[in-house]
């Protein structure tokens, strides 16, 4: 079993701290989204200096290459990255059920390479054995994401999701001897919770995962924090406390991070941090700025005073804009460095004042600010 211990509980919120084979966890925790294994424009030593703790790998886009057993063969995704700290792979159905062209079927998902045209079937056992070569510490099922919002259409493909994970825990059943008779670190099963925005099947769905012999649960198919408040009271009151959660593709918005934290959820991720950056999207304790906007062309202050990464520490707002404005890469690497420092700081900060009471005052006075 995953070692999860909590240190404090209030309310639904907890503090605590998951111990994986590549080292420990201090949640609530933001989780950097390394979807080929790397954070894009960031080096992992950045990423540690900045205070990351994990990171979360994408398992159809390692599946198309380097290919699974590459990274099996270099040591698993957290030596062959250098990362060599706690790592997760989503199961990667989030972005095989978003293209285009894929066929499912109770068998599993048909789907065709964007690199060569190259015809897969992704299954629920495939994606347990692709995860356990790439060798993250924490893996998810293989869950079936609804292409609507049709009630009808969620609750198939939330079955479906059962009845997927069912396979996925024999799969990684057979793993884990597997890996027992090579000497391989241990790896762990997550669940995916889904059901969309309906109370009801999400009630259902995390009452048939917390069932399962799992060690943890993922919270899949959450794309605005609209509801999500209500949707994880409900998710995270029936599922069992003493293991941890993590909330799937949320924490672009501060507000997300707020709400995961404060209804239950120990880890979260999200490209949403790195592509603003990227795009020139910066988070301020004021709200976002666009920093190509021509009003920061003659800024000398930093971004943000209050932060402490390399950017805001150095740089202007003025030099940023040039650098973005020119479209030098260094721009996009300094945005970067920013805004994952903000969201990592923020959720340690979320952790300081669950640990010393002080939540709902911090809460308050981030939130008016951040969204006056
Ligand atoms: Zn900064």
């Amino acid at each position: 079993m995953l070692k999860f211990e909590i240190e404090k509980t209030s309310g639904l919120a907890r503090v605590g701290e998951i111990t994986t084979p590549n080292g420990k966890i201090k949640t609530p925790a933001f989780v950097g989204a390394a979807t080929r294994g790397t954070v894009k424009a960031l080096t992992f030593s950045e990423m540690r200096a900045l205070g990351s703790q994990a990171i979360l790998a994408n398992t159809y886009h390692l599946f198309l290459t380097p290919g699974s057993k590459l990274i099996e063969e270099a040591g698993g995704l957290a030596k062959f990255s250098a990362w060599n700290a706690p790592t997760f792979t989503d199961s990667g159905g989030f972005q095989i059920f978003s293209l285009p062209d894929v066929k499912i079927t109770e068998a599993g998902a048909k789907f065709k390479s964007y690199l060569n045209g190259d015809k897969f079937l992704m299954t629920p056992e495939l994606s347990m054995q692709t995860q356990w070569e790439i060798g993250a510490d924490i893996h998810m099922a293989f869950d079936q994401l609804a292409k609507s919002e049709n009630r009808a259409d969620m609750e198939r493909a939330m079955n479906r999701t059962h009845r997927w994970l069912d396979r996925c825990l024999l799969e990684h059943e057979n793993q884990k001897l597997l890996a027992k008779k090579n000497k391989k670190p241990e790896q762990f099963l997550y669940a995916v919770v889904q059901g969309g925005t309906f109370l009801n099947l999400r009630a259902t769905s995390a009452r048939y995962a917390a069932e399962k012999p799992v060690d943890g649960f993922g919270i899949g198919g959450v794309f605005t924090a609209d509801g999500m408040d209500e949707m994880l009271k409900v998710v995270n009151q029936i599922l069992p406390s003493e293991k941890p959660r993590h909330l799937l593709g949320m924490g672009q918005e501060p507000r997300d991070l707020f709400i995961g934290a404060e209804f239950g959820c120990d880890t979260f991720d999200c490209v949403g941090p790195t592509r603003l950056a990227r795009n020139g999207a910066l988070y301020t304790l004021d709200g976002r700025i666009n920093i190509k906007n021509s009003k920061y062309k003659t800024d000398f202050s930093p971004v943000d005073s209050s932060c402490d990464c390399e950017l805001c520490k150095n740089y202007s707002k003025s030099y940023l804009n040039h650098l973005f404005r020119t479209n030098e890469i260094t721009g996009k690497v300094l945005a970067s460095l920013h805004n994952e420092r903000f969201v990592v700081r923020t959720v340690d900060k979320i952790r300081a004042a669950l640990l010393s009471g002080d939540f709902e005052s911090y809460k308050t006075d981030f939130l008016s600010r951040y969204y006056a």
